[in-house]
């Protein structure tokens, strides 16, 4: 099947969709693949945390493309602009970016994404892995949701999926033309971090700005500080987001 220029080969159950990725990724591949599964065995979030995926609740998704850089945190700015955009088109509900790899509504979330990056002959190359909850009633963790409990609407993944791809196609064109800061001003308004007091690893900190290269600039005792994606988990002072 292909959609929007991608590649797509449906799995029934898989490990994760990003380690079949990035097993493709090594053996060679072209073009744009995108690898979907109904379910995961073992999909997982940053830092090896667990990533719930149950049958036929949501998108779990990968794309394997090539990038004009070895940015895989670039990739989730694209990536998660590009939902967030295609979710508030499809079923009108407010979604925001929480910083940097989360998709939020109602303070809770409902995507989730991780990129991961290598390098072979032919440049780099980036695994690009989203989970995005669509059904209500298949998850039980406190600070998740689904697009159906959100917004009443259950949207198969045949529907989102043109409009994200067609979006996350335009998107990565004005990446490579123009780099990051096109993206991150255009991700700023639909941000769920900026402006607010968050825990950036236990600190309390004011979120202030997130910069040119996608880093989160936080404000702490009348001080600036720059946090990098990767290095920490951002809550809200009362919940989540
Ligand atoms: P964070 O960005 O919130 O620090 P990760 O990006 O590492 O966390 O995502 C992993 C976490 O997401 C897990 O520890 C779990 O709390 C949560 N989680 C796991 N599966 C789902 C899901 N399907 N929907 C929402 N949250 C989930």
């Amino acid at each position: 099947m292909r959609i929007a220029g991608w590649d797509v080969i449906v799995f029934d159950e898989i490990d994760s969709t990003n380690a079949e990725a990035k097993r493709r990724a090594r053996a060679g591949f072209a073009g744009n693949v995108l690898l979907i599964a109904e379910t995961q065995t073992a999909g997982r979030g940053r830092m090896d945390r667990k990533w719930e995926s149950p049958r036929g609740a949501g998108l779990w998704m990968t794309q394997l493309f090539r990038a004009p850089n070895r940015s895989p945190e670039g990739a989730v700015f694209v990536s998660a602009l590009a939902l967030v955009r295609a979710l508030r088109v499809e079923t009108g509900g407010d979604f925001l970016i929480k910083w940097p790899n989360d998709i939020v509504i109602n303070g809770k979330k409902v995507c989730g994404m991780l990129a991961e990056c290598g390098f072979d002959a032919d440049g780099a190359w980036i695994a690009l892995g989203s989970g995005l909850n669509l059904r209500a009633g298949a998850l039980e963790l406190p600070h998740a949701i689904s697009v159906e409990q959100a917004t009443g609407r259950l949207i198969a993944r045949d529907e989102i999926l043109p409009a994200y791809l067609t979006e996350f196609n335009t998107l990565r064109g004005a990446w490579a033309a123009d780099g990051l800061a096109t993206i991150i001003e255009q991700l700023r308004p639909l941000s769920a971090t900026l402006g607010c007091e968050v825990l950036v690893s236990g600190e309390r900190a004011q979120a202030v700005d997130i910069d040119i290269d996608g880093a989160l600039i936080i404000m702490k005792d009348n001080r600036q500080r720059r946090v990098v994606a990767g290095d920490v988990s951002v809550r809200g002072l009362a919940g989540y987001v």
